[in-house]
């Protein structure tokens, strides 16, 4: 009898782990703690990691097609918002946003959007008070986990804030619903926005170029599989907005003050800087700027010519 309630327990105890293992992770409390947990596989292992601290003078030069952003100013129906004890995350999104050029072989599609209280990248060692990670998967592979598992598999847009008097907008929109999820019971349980929505409102401008390394995702498994690309312009977000983040609660019913990892070695990896040649104006904009200007030097040279 004791030994089944035994068996019982250890049965309880293996379902329970394999249905949460993968969660059981967590941020160290760095009031109490200098060192940064352990968590196990690639992240201890692996030499490709991130975040890294980014400087715009050990970096190379770069020059690439523009990005195209496809469908990123669109308006969101309904996205979900979702606490997942580390991080919150907005997914499930009505249209299909696409990244293609700088140093992007191919199209990629975008599978959600989380932010970092504070920022993961480091530029000359300066943190930032947030950063937005835009996660895209390489239309080649049929979803993420695939993706995950070749090295060009996803392409990461980091987004960083920096603090300011001015409210973000985008960051706003989420705040107003931070109350639904941000209990440790409410883990898991996904929720609708109502508000209007683009992801364009958590970086309205890209004519600072960026910076692009080989990494890896900033969270277990920390697969080895990111395109980074850590855009130059820095966008504003209060200090206030911040801190709204900070009540969160993660697994246990504990304050989730921050969710970023430390730095990690670089490896000799190569930096790219990229300083976009054009504005950021959509393509299909500068087409037709480039034949308006066209069609006057035409008619200037017709007009000199008669
Ligand atoms: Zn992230």
């Amino acid at each position: 009898m004791v030994n089944g309630n035994l068996l019982t327990s250890f049965a309880v105890i293996l379902l329970f782990q394999s249905v949460v293992g993968s969660d059981h992770w967590s941020y160290p409390d760095r009031n109490a703690t200098n060192v940064f947990p352990q968590w196990g596989g690639l992240c201890d292992t692996g030499n490709r990691q991130s975040p890294i601290d980014l400087s715009l003078s050990g970096a190379l030069k770069g020059n690439f097609p523009d990005f195209e952003f496809h469908n990123y100013d669109k308006t969101l129906t309904s996205p979900s918002l979702l606490n997942n004890g580390h991080t919150v995350k907005l997914s499930n999104f009505n249209v299909q946003m696409t990244l293609t050029g700088g140093p992007l072989t191919d199209k990629f599609i975008v599978e959600e959007v989380h932010l970092h209280w504070w920022s993961e990248h480091t530029i000359d060692k300066i943190r930032y008070p947030m950063e937005a990670h835009i996660v895209h998967r390489n239309t080649r592979y049929a979803n993420i986990t695939e993706a995950a598992s070749h090295k060009n598999g996803i392409a990461v847009v980091g987004v960083l804030f920096h603090a300011s008097n001015e409210a973000n907008k985008g960051i706003g929109k989420i705040i107003e619903n931070i109350e639904f999820i941000n209990s440790a019971d409410e883990i898991g349980k996904p929720v609708k926005i109502e508000q209007k929505l683009n992801l364009r409102e958590f970086f309205p401008k890209l004519s600072g170029g960026y910076l692009s390394y080989p990494g890896s995702l900033t969270t277990p498994s920390c697969a080895e599989a990111v395109t980074w690309i850590v855009l130059l312009d820095t966008f504003p977000v209060t200090l206030d907005q911040v801190n709204e983040f900070k009540g969160i609660e993660t697994y246990g019913g504990k304050k989730l003050t921050d969710n970023y990892r430390d730095v990690q070695k670089k490896n000799n990896r190569p930096v790219l800087v990229v300083h976009q040649e054009s504005s950021d104006a959509p393509a299909s904009l500068r087409a037709s700027t480039f034949s308006l200007i066209g069609s006057i030097v035409v008619l200037y040279i017709s007009k000199v010519l008669q």
